[in-house]
């Protein structure tokens, strides 16, 4: 499912598309996704609008068109991409842009096999993101240290459902939580106020880290899942630590990683590794894995041929 790194790659994909060009017509092929809107308003509203900016807020791709056209917001959720060109995997179209003038793409088309995505229009940044921060924590690339270990402290459940829970901080998931635990060497099911100050600061750094990393690779994708705008898979499962490695030897100290499910959590498996991420009450040593870690393998590692 689409996460921060793949919805900011989405974001990217789609502003040589979007801005600061004219919508000559939007078309609602399915309006089941629509949150709080009608079809003939919606595409009334975008026609001929100019699209000022394409931005991400969390999970969110907001797409604003001048005033006083509003803003249009697309959460892919669970199944939802664009498709600027023809993939055999956008048989699902749920919402198309006609695009005005001469241009490389000149429709962009929504799709969502599941039907799970939802497709909303706000009247403009204030309603946008007063409805953002509703349902939203600070996106996790924009929150402090001090206010993750603020919200951190306001709660005992586990640290893993803790930072998928988007009213914490908004953009994680599943693989990328997995991913950022491991980095800053704590355990999935430490109870999220007993995690220590210097901790909380590894986390957030890890976040920073590992986010920007997935940014780079254009995200993640395995089966018929997440592509980029242009079809393409995300390369970040090619270079992650933990997650889908259930059984694989840990990139820093060698200890199968394990595949668990955790409290909390329902129909979703964590990846952990046992050594790296002790269980609460055991603090790593000097001599612990976490420590003497080697740096991590990179996309940008020059490999053969590469560079
Ligand atoms: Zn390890």
């Amino acid at each position: 499912m689409p996460e921060l790194p793949e919805v900011e790659t989405m974001v990217r994909g789609l502003r040589p598309a979007l801005e600061g060009r004219t919508i000559r017509s939007l078309e609602v092929v399915d309006d089941h996704l629509l949150a709080n809107c009608e079809a003939p308003a919606l595409e009334l509203k975008a026609r001929g609008a100019l699209v000022s900016a394409v931005h991400r807020r969390g999970k969110w791709v907001v797409i604003e068109l001048a005033p006083p056209r509003g803003i249009i917001v697309i959460q892919p959720r669970m199944t939802g991409a664009f498709y600027l060109v023809d993939s055999e995997l956008a048989r699902h179209i749920r919402l198309t842009l006609s695009m005005s003038g001469p241009g490389p793409y000149p429709k962009v088309h929504y799709n969502d096999p599941r039907r799970l995505g939802r497709i909303a229009w706000y009247a403009g940044p204030e309603e946008a993101e007063a409805a953002f921060s509703k349902s939203h924590g600070p996106d996790a690339l924009v929150i402090t240290a001090d206010d993750l270990a603020a919200r951190l402290a306001r709660t005992a459940r586990p640290i893993k459902p803790t930072l998928l829970d988007q009213k914490v901080l908004a953009g994680i998931g599943n693989i990328y939580a997995d991913e950022v635990l491991h980095r800053s060497g704590i355990h999935p099911e430490r109870p999220s106020h007993a995690i220590d100050r210097p901790a909380v600061g590894r986390m957030h750094r890890a976040i920073g880290e590992v986010l920007a990393e997935a940014i780079e690779a254009e995200g993640s994708s395995f089966d018929a899942g997440y592509r980029t705008v242009l079809g393409l898979e995300g390369g970040f499962l090619a270079v992650n630590h933990v997650y889908a490695r259930g059984g694989e030897p840990c990139k820093t100290c060698e200890t199968p990683i394990v595949r668990a499910r955790i409290a909390g959590l329902i129909g979703r498996s964590t990846h952990y590794c046992p050594a790296c991420q002790p269980p609460a009450g055991i603090t790593p040593t000097p001599e612990s894995p976490t420590l003497r870690r080697r740096p991590p393998r990179s996309a940008r590692d020059p490999g053969p041929g590469g560079g």
